[in-house]
């Protein structure tokens, strides 16, 4: 095999626009654009709009104006989530062909109580890596009352049967840049919910289907969604799509050592740019928060 069979790298940033960018969402940028630029490749952007409820267009402008001012050159059109739920319905049509769906009508109480009244041996695992483990309620209703409830009119989301799935997709594993390879567990989640009772997707399906659409071959994100990408491999393989590597990148934090958010002020990259920092200094700068962050941690 020669230099030119390898694929081109093809990575993205996809930013939900519910707040302004702080100085992690500038290293994670940073981090993939580099990438293309040094070792040729594109660099796509996707705007993460489905939760409506929270985004806001003065946040999709923000994006725009802070990526611009870091110098990155992202290639058009932006793809934008909430234009895509055709596509995300077609999806979730093949796999409930498959029979990997169900109806969920419970809300988060029902959920909880749930879980509170059953006697559930106590190392069993209640909660995965986006809360509850959902405790099955729905999944054991009849066809005929999951139709009349739905007649009804009664809002409802659609879960994947974890255990149908994987024993459907087999064993699973994937790769990430700094951890190597690794081995799908999407059970720790549960049956996840894949079509919200909002909006007819969620981030998991959503977030897969549109990295396998734009053709990205690194997937490269915060620490945070390591473990989604689980969930994601097993997607891949239930619809047949390209299977990407992942970078996971470490976490900023604060001066107090907690989590960068969009709520920290300080750390955005607007009250940055205000304060006279100049684009050129926010990579050294990320740079030196991820340093003291580790230092912290050593109890250095
Ligand atoms: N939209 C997600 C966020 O803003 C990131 C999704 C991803 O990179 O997979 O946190």
């Amino acid at each position: 095999m020669n230099a030119t069979d390898n694929p081109p790298l093809v990575t993205r940033f996809a930013p939900s626009p519910t707040g302004l960018l702080h100085l992690g969402h500038a290293y994670a940028t940073l981090f993939a654009w580099r990438l293309t630029q040094s070792g040729g490749g594109r660099f796509l952007m996707r705007i993460e709009d489905i939760d409506q409820g929270r985004c806001r267009p003065e946040f999709e402008d923000a994006i725009f104006e802070d990526m611009a001012w870091l110098g990155i050159e992202w290639e058009t059109p932006v793809l934008r989530q909430s234009e895509r739920i055709d596509v995300y319905a077609e999806a979730l049509d093949r796999l409930d062909q498959q029979g990997l769906l169900y109806p969920c009508f419970c809300t988060r109480a029902d959920i909880a109580k749930e879980i509170e009244q059953s006697s559930t041996a106590p190392h069993t695992q209640t909660h995965g890596p986006d809360g509850p483990i959902y405790p099955g309620i729905c999944k054991a209703l009849d066809e005929e009352t999951r139709a009349a409830r739905i007649a009804a009119g009664e809002a409802h989301a659609l879960r994947l049967d974890m255990d149908k799935a994987v024993t459907r997709a087999g064993s699973l594993t994937w790769f990430d840049r700094t951890r190597g390879e690794q081995t799908a567990q999407p059970e720790i989640f549960g049956d996840v919910v894949l079509a919200r009772k909002d909006i007819a997707t969620s981030y998991h399906l959503a977030v897969t289907i549109d990295d396998a659409a734009q053709g990205v071959t690194l997937v490269t994100r915060g620490e945070d969604l390591l473990s989604a990408s689980h969930v994601h491999r097993l997607l891949q393989a239930l619809l047949g799509l390209d299977v990407p590597e992942w970078h996971h990148m470490p976490l900023l934090a604060n001066e107090e050592g907690i989590r960068l958010a969009k709520r920290d002020k300080a750390f955005t990259l607007r009250a940055m740019r205000e304060a006279g920092t100049e684009p050129e200094e926010i990579w050294a700068m990320a740079i030196r928060q991820i340093a003291r962050a580790a230092a912290r941690n050593e109890g250095i």
